[in-house]
């Protein structure tokens, strides 16, 4: 058992304006435990506390400052908690902080760059890398994603549903065993073998937090997620498993209403936005006062599954993460007060092992077998079901090699089953039977006259019959079998003479890689000797593609606005910076690819030569009569440092080509999440906009309605070049159909694509007068006017 208290860590968050001067420091003691203090400006700490004090220290474990890596987080925080969770110990990191302080930037990532990989991705390729290691045990590890907004749990992993909303996942809720346990009910457990498919997962659940979250629901600042590695370990043989879960938690901000405190407030009396946050508070609060016999667990969600890590049987770490602006003091002041709680909990972390049923299962048949033998040896106690075929013919066996042993002392031993020894005596019996029967004829042959002779014959002849009628079948099964046989090879022959052929057209050269752009993946399929499958994106989650498919449904006008939309969202730069970084990496491992493949054919040439050297070397030796060489040969020793050379250099080869096909993945996964989140936000301001349209335009009247669409070149050409102004946010607030852009032009030979972005009020929203003559002819009216506004719109392109 490991007692240990909670070990808290604080990472201060760079500032998004300049730094903001003498607001913080980090020092340490004497006995080297670092302190964070916070120094409250004058002027806030007027109106701000009541006590009126201007400075605040805390102790922590340690203090990563704003130019803390990500690397640097991993090594030192999560590393050594994914270190004991290997060893079998269950272990927790949860990150807390104010919304915007780098909860998520610390626990799952940044969305742009590979190395702004956080806690979660570096800590299962560590895993992964340490299960590669230890061949003495048997590993699974399975991965779990839970959302909880609102009390409510929701699957983030669940792979059938088209998640628009948080509703639509399906919803986890508690279960209590007797004991006290807590099961969640729904959650599914996905098993990965590798880290891909653990990556994998992780992204298909952010995906699906992303989705459903809505500006109503704020799902990411008012939810925990709780991403769960749940690792069990048995060595071959053994029937004892081992069981660990890590939990890795990005907790909901911690935020808190009353936040500039009116004069008077105590900081702490000011409430939590988020009500399980503060559950979370009094559970600390209880955990940390002696004597304390309740802890309210059950008070909400959150804490029910997370028991275990507070006050249980888990190795815990917090991460305060602390954005360090003048506005945010106060908040950052509570976090860290909250985190000096934590410290004091106490935890007892067990190993938790477990016997394997099925395993305790076969060893007890076996030992219940061993006793039953032993019982019956000793009581003597009689057998009633018959003999197996398979047990008849074992003692029959026995008794030959004893009735053949020529030693004395030899025994006939067939233990205490008394059927056995009742089968052995009727058996002998059988034998000496026959032996005289046999004794008796020849006898009887020899003296006997001829009359004698005919029963005989009879009988020898109805035996030869019967082995004739035997031999017969024989014969008639082998022709069966061999015929079968013959099938078998034909069509053996045939598929693989289709492989053959196939495999000629599936054949490509090696190393062949697709073009990025168009997210295509790599193959590295005739890869070393490893041959590994390095086909990224077809493992990647469908749900995930058809997220990204979802553009394919669109008509071709909204086509249109999404590629204006796109061009001008602050996060087309990332995705173009990804997909350039990404290209790089592409030419790098096909570059590489190439290199390996001559590396290891350089390999094959060495060894080759290797091995004629050494053939000509006998051979010199045999006809010189001398049995080795006497002086080593010069040209081997050089033709096999040359051989471990190629052997590094393939190796460092392989290794970089290994992590550029993480690095790769890891940048396609971060896109193609950037382009769903595009897609929605596209959606929400397509929505907004149409909304807008119906409300803001005049009252249809079958004459006006065309108006605001009869603008001169110049407002069009004003309009676009409002939605081409990267910096204006508000370009994405003017109307949901600009005019196509010379591109679409091109695509629209026809009409269609056009009409489709023009904004035009359905013809048959329009108020008709009920006269068919006069109807027929506003719509013609309508209509032609629209055509000339199409051609306006591309005549000022
Ligand atoms: P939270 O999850 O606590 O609300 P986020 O993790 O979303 O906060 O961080 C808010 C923003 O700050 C994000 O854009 C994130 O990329 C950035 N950020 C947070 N921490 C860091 C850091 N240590 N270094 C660089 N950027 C950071
Ligand atoms: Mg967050």
């Amino acid at each position: 058992m490991v007692k240990q208290t909670i070990q808290i860590f604080a990472r201060v968050k760079p500032p998004v304006r300049k730094h903001q001067q003498g607001i913080y420091s980090i020092d340490e003691d004497e006995k080297l435990i670092p302190s964070l203090e916070i120094i409250l400006p004058r002027d806030l700490a007027d109106g701000f506390v009541n006590n009126k004090r201007e400075s605040y220290k805390f102790k922590f474990q340690r203090i990563f400052d704003q130019d803390a890596n990500q690397e640097t987080i991993f090594e030192n925080i999560a590393k050594p908690v994914a270190g004991s969770v290997l060893a079998g110990y269950n272990g927790t990191i949860f990150a807390y902080g104010q919304t915007g302080s780098g909860k998520t930037f610390t626990i799952t990532g940044g969305a742009e760059r590979y190395s702004d990989r956080g806690i979660i991705p570096r800590t299962l390729s560590y895993i992964f890398e340490q299960l590669q290691k230890d061949s003495s045990k048997i590993y699974t590890t399975h991965i779990s994603y839970l959302e909880i907004y609102n009390e409510c749990g929701y699957d983030l992993l669940d792979p059938r549903h088209e998640a628009s909303s948080l509703e639509d996942l399906p919803k986890v809720t508690i279960l209590e065993d007797p004991d006290q346990n807590i099961h969640l009910k729904n959650l599914t457990l996905h098993q990965a073998t590798t880290e891909e498919e653990a990556l994998n997962l992780l992204f298909l659940g952010d995906t699906n937090r992303m989705i459903a979250e809505t500006p109503m629901n704020q799902a990411s600042t008012r939810s925990h997620c709780i991403f769960t590695i749940h690792l069990s370990s048995k060595e071959p043989g053994s029937a004892t498993v081992r069981h660990a879960k890590l939990h890795l938690v990005d907790l909901a901000g911690s935020e808190r209403v009353a936040k500039t405190g009116v004069g008077g407030h105590l900081l702490t009396e000011a409430k939590y936005i988020n009500l399980s946050l503060h559950y979370l508070e009094q559970v600390i609060i209880a955990l940390s006062e002696k004597h304390r016999s309740h802890i309210p667990y059950r008070n909400s969600m959150m804490t029910s599954v997370l028991r275990d890590s507070l006050g249980g049987n888990c190795m815990t770490t917090m991460i305060a993460t602390l954005s360090l602006e003048k506005r945010n003091l106060d908040e950052s002041i509570s976090t860290c007060r909250f985190a000096q709680r934590v410290a004091l909990i106490k935890n007892e972390a067990v190993l938790n092992e477990e016997i394997d049923p099925r395993l305790v299962i076969k060893r007890l048949q076996k030992e219940i077998q061993e006793l039953k033998d032993e019982l019956a040896m000793v009581t003597g106690e009689q057998r009633t079901e018959a003999l197996t075929e398979a047990e008849l013919l074992q003692l029959e066996k026995l008794i030959t090699s004893f009735l053949e042993d020529q030693d004395p002392e030899s025994r006939l031993e067939v233990g205490a089953d008394m059927r056995k020894v009742h089968h052995c005596f009727h058996h002998l019996k059988k034998l000496l039977n026959d032996k005289k029967i046999l004794e008796n004829n020849t006898v009887s042959s020899e003296s006997k006259d001829q009359d004698c002779q005919e029963p005989l014959k009879e009988e020898e002849y109805r035996k030869l019959r019967d082995i004739l009628k035997q031999r017969d079948n024989e014969i008639n099964i082998l022709v069966n079998m061999l015929k079968k046989e013959k099938k078998k090879a034909q069509e053996a022959l045939h598929l693989a003479g289709m492989d053959r052929r196939e495999f000629r057209h599936s054949q490509s050269p090696p190393f062949r890689l697709g073009n990025p752009e168009e997210g295509q993946r790599m193959r590295l399929s005739s890869a070393p000797s490893q041959a590994q499958d390095f086909s990224i994106l077809g493992k990647r989650s469908s749900l995930l593609h058809k997220k990204i498919g979802m553009r394919e449904e669109m008509s071709l006008g909204r086509q249109e606005a999404f590629e204006i939309f796109k061009r001008d969202h602050a996060d087309s730069v990332t995705i173009d910076d990804n997909k350039q970084i990404l290209k790089q990496r592409f030419s790098e491992a096909k570059a590489l690819g190439e290199s390996i493949n001559e590396a290891r054919s350089k390999i094959g040439h060495l060894k080759e030569e290797i091995t004629q050297r050494h053939i000509q070397q006998v051979a010199l030796g045999i006809s010189e009569n001398m049995a080795v060489p006497l002086m080593p040969d010069q040209q081997e020793e050089k033709l096999r440092s040359q051989l471990e050379e190629e052997k590094r250099r393939y190796k460092t080869m392989f290794t970089r080509l290994k992590a550029l096909k993480v690095e790769i993945e890891h940048l396609q996964l971060l896109m193609d999440k950037a382009k769903v989140k595009l897609q929605k936000e596209f959606e929400v301001w397509w929505a907004e906009e149409a909304t807008n349209l119906q409300v803001n335009s005049p009252a249809v009247n079958s004459l006006d309605h065309t108006k605001p669409f009869l603008q001169t070149s110049d407002s069009q050409h004003e309009r676009s070049q409002l939605l081409s102004n990267k910096s204006d946010v508000n370009a994405r607030k003017i109307l949901p159909s600009p005019c196509p852009s010379p591109h679409s032009q091109k695509q629209s030979s026809t009409s269609t694509p056009l009409e489709d972005s023009i904004p035009k009020t359905p013809v048959s929203s329009i108020p008709l007068t009920g006269d068919s003559q006069t109807d027929s002819d506003i719509i013609a009216f309508i209509k032609a006017r629209q055509s000339i506004l199409q051609k306006q719109c591309l005549g000022s392109n």
